[in-house]
């Protein structure tokens, strides 16, 4: 089951699928359109250059144990026929592909949000998602800066959901690259998205840049990944993201707007 080769041809995926996102939208906010969106910075302050190293080490060890679980978990327990993985899109059709799809995506964002909220159980941090959030200001790097053990529970999602419905690796393949571009983007430290979205009736439910960001402000509130519907359902959405959201897009002025930011550890 195991040969070197292919592990190093996996391992040169996944780490390829951070480098180039990371590295474009990188390249977008700090050179290419600096100027255009230096409104739309979420904080004042920008991330060191040993922050970015570090959160590039620490990314390429989580894109390796990804493309570790994805040899293993996923593709390895489909040649012994143990999860529901199919190689020909005809078996199940187009219409069940783009619905697994959106299943898949769905699925995760609520695994995200619960597993998010455990490891931030105190007893549970320090092993798991503290190294997260030493980026108190994301960059684009940040995207898989994770500790080990939480990049594992990470990608044991694609394993397990693997085990419960039919999944072509073309759908695998689709919703690692959504994870990842809105996994750089949500990090990036600029509102990227358009100026009425968060409180617009039809899109308000996809979670802006700010969202996120503010979770690496004050880890009390928004534990969602794509979505904001747990922790509105759930009363953990941060009660200024939308005056923040509108900040951030020029839509609100600074002074409406309270301190009171709290480090995750303290
Ligand atoms: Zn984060
Ligand atoms: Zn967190």
């Amino acid at each position: 089951m195991f040969e070197f080769s292919a592990w190093l041809g996996f391992v040169a995926h996944d780490i390829l699928k951070y480098l180039i996102p990371a590295g474009f939208v990188f390249f977008v906010t700090r050179k290419l359109f600096a100027k255009a969106i230096r409104g739309r910075r979420i904080q004042k302050v920008e991330a060191g250059r040993h922050q970015i190293i570090r959160e590039i080490c620490w990314s390429l060890v989580s894109a390796t144990i990804f493309a570790s679980v994805s040899m293993v978990g996923v593709m390895g327990l489909s040649t012994l026929g143990i999860n529901q993985v199919y190689f020909d899109i005809s078996d199940y059709g187009w219409g069940y592909a783009i619905f697994s799809l959106v299943l898949m995506i769905l699925a995760h964002d609520t695994y995200f949000y619960w597993t998010h909220r455990l490891m931030h159980l105190p007893a549970v941090l320090r092993y798991t998602h503290l190294l997260h959030h030493r980026s108190r200001t994301t960059t684009p790097w940040t995207a898989y800066s994770f500790d080990p053990v939480e990049a594992f529970v990470q990608v044991a999602f694609a394993a397990l959901f693997a085990l419960l419905i039919p999944l072509n690796p073309l759908i695998l393949l689709i919703w690692s690259l959504h994870m990842v571009i809105r996994n750089v983007i949500g990090h990036c430290g600029f509102e990227l998205y358009p100026r009425t979205m968060a409180r617009s009736r039809w899109f308000g439910w996809i979670s802006g840049v700010t969202h996120h960001d503010l979770h690496h402000q004050n880890a009390k509130w928004n534990f969602g990944l794509y979505f904001t519907w747990w922790d509105r359902l759930m009363g953990t959405e941060h009660p200024e993201y939308l005056m923040r959201f509108d900040r951030a897009v020029g839509l609100a002025k600074e002074d409406a707007i309270s301190k009171g930011n709290n480090r995750v550890a303290e």
